[in-house]
């Protein structure tokens, strides 16, 4: 029988795009796939080997290395064709040297895949990149766990004399033995360090300190493995570099396009649906109602599909002038043929604007908790209006708010796209007895308003807003949003002095 093969092969800090090209050709070829528990299952989707997770698992015990290499040696024995899948890099503090040579000294034919390491990869996409010029110009890799009684221990006085980044994995069980360390050997306590936690990983943290309070920080923010201590001054580039993670608290129809957006502005989405719509029952007097106006208008995509999906409606807009607020509510009728004039300014006073002088009467089909700003101010012009609330905005019980509200401190923008949301967001907090720690993310992070109503609503609940876009939709608020200056500290302009970016 032909002798197997074994390949070790890396993957990635946790993210399955993470694994390179040969790496999944690899596994798709595999008879068997040894893997650890730390993995993420979609990195398995569309293996057809037999799959064997050699890490810690529900009721069975994590098998030795010995045991590993042994199970190695033995597939391939059978002549099958092996991957050995690990975390990051397999030559990176991952015990694939030991399984290579296993392998070698068995006779049997290996081949190594590289994979993303951890070490750099968790502090990149965290936004710290490792060297940078002026900055640091080298990296050290250590283990903060090494084996007791190893014949040579690492000399943690000629690492605190490095200049550059030090990078430790394994880093959380004996966080606050090493941080000591170093400061005591003359490693300044202010020196930035930060703990990247499950970087790659959906839920990924960055949490920054110094050298003398990381251990701190970490054990208040319950750090877990897989984790990482980064320390040196290029831990401050994150102030500016960090990926931002963004509260979206539209309702959950809404959510999936602004999620999509917000990644593509290079955002993190957290999808929190603050409110839900509950659909009024119709009026019976409509038709008239609609016959009767001049013109009808529309203020949201929301009251474009609930409108439109209702054939009395329907029937009743044919051959009406209809007006739309923004593009969005634009979009959503053109999607049922119809034709729509809009303001150049797409906010309730640019509708009121265009609206004057034009029409002596108009029909809002629109929320209950529309804005009552703009039928008084139209009407003070002398125009009929008649409002028929097509539906109604009210408080959501969706998980996600309540996941969010819990971590509301991880969270660096929170969205508001309407008053509602906003009162509802505090409503929710207050109700699980979290309102003053969520005041307190409030007034730490970005706030972000779609438009001045929200905006005002928000300043009522002392709220302070930071970011108002020029047209109120919510693409221009996320423009708006990285188009700011960030960073309260003063890593931008560390950046630039010292670093010439
Ligand atoms: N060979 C791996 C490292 C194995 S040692 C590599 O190249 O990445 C395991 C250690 O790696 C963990 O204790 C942790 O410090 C680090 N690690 C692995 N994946 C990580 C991740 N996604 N985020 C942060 N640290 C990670």
């Amino acid at each position: 029988m032909a002798i197997g093969k074994v390949y070790l092969v890396g993957a990635g800090p946790g993210d399955p795009e993470l694994l390179t090209i040969k790496g999944r050709k690899r596994l798709m070829e595999a008879d068997v796939v040894l893997f650890d528990r730390l993995l993420d299952s979609r990195m398995l989707d569309g293996v057809k080997g037999e799959l064997i997770d050699v890490g810690k698992n529900a009721g069975r015990h994590k098998l030795k290395q010995e045991e590993i290499n042994q199970l190695l040696v033995e597939k391939a024995k059978e002549g099958k064709i092996v991957v050995r899948l690990k975390g990051g890099d397999p030559y990176l503090f991952g015990r694939g040297g030991e399984e290579a040579i296993a392998c070698r000294d068995w006779g049997i034919p290996f081949e190594v895949v590289p994979g993303v390491t951890s070490a750099i990869a968790a502090p990149e996409l965290a936004g710290i990149p490792v060297t940078h010029r002026k900055v640091a110009s080298a990296l050290t890799i250590v283990t903060g766990h090494e084996e007791p009684g190893k014949d040579s221990p690492l000399d943690w006085r000629a690492m605190a004399g490095l200049d550059g980044t030090l990078v430790v994995l394994m880093g959380v069980s004996r966080l606050e033995e090493n941080t000591n360390r170093l400061i005591e050997a003359g490693k300044s306590p202010q020196t930035p360090a930060a703990m990247v936690e499950k970087g790659g990983w959906p839920d990924q943290r960055l949490i920054s300190g110094t050298l003398g309070d990381i251990a701190e920080r970490a054990k208040e923010e319950n750090v877990q493995s897989p984790a990482i201590l980064v320390v040196g001054d290029v831990v401050r580039l994150a102030e500016v570099l960090a990926p931002e993670r963004i509260a979206i608290l539209r309702p959950a129809g809404q959510q999936e396009e602004s999620v999509e957006l917000a990644e593509r502005y290079g955002f993190i989405p957290l999808s929190a649906p603050a409110i839900a719509l509950e659909r009024n029952p119709l009026p019976e007097d409509l038709q008239e109602r609609i016959a009767a106006a001049e013109c009808v208008a529309f203020t949201s995509a929301n009251g474009v599909h609930i409108a439109l999906g209702n054939k009395a409606i329907s029937g009743a807009l044919a051959a009406k002038k209809i007006v739309s607020i923004g593009p969005k509510t634009k979009q959503a009728l053109n999607e049922y043929d119809i034709q729509s004039e809009m303001p150049e300014s797409y906010s309730s006073e640019g509708l009121e604007r265009m609206l004057k002088g034009r029409y002596k009467s108009i029909l809002f089909l629109r929320s209950a908790q529309g804005s009552q700003y703009l039928s008084d101010g139209l009407r003070e012009a002398g125009i009929v209006v008649d409002d028929i609330p097509l539906y109604g905005v009210v408080n959501s019980s969706d998980p996600r708010l309540d996941r969010l509200i819990e971590r509301a401190g991880e969270v660096d923008i929170f969205a508001f796209t309407s008053s509602s949301t906003a009162r509802n967001l505090l409503e929710r907090a207050r109700a699980m007895g979290r309102e003053e720690q969520l005041r307190e993310a409030l007034a730490r992070a970005t706030v972000a308003a779609i438009g001045k109503p929200t905006a005002q609503e928000l300043s009522r609940l002392g709220v302070a807003v930071d970011v108002i876009p020029e047209n109120f939709t919510f693409e221009a608020m996320l423009a708006a949003l990285v188009g700011r200056k960030r960073s309260s500290g003063n890593a931008a302009s560390m950046a630039k002095d010292r670093m010439e970016l």
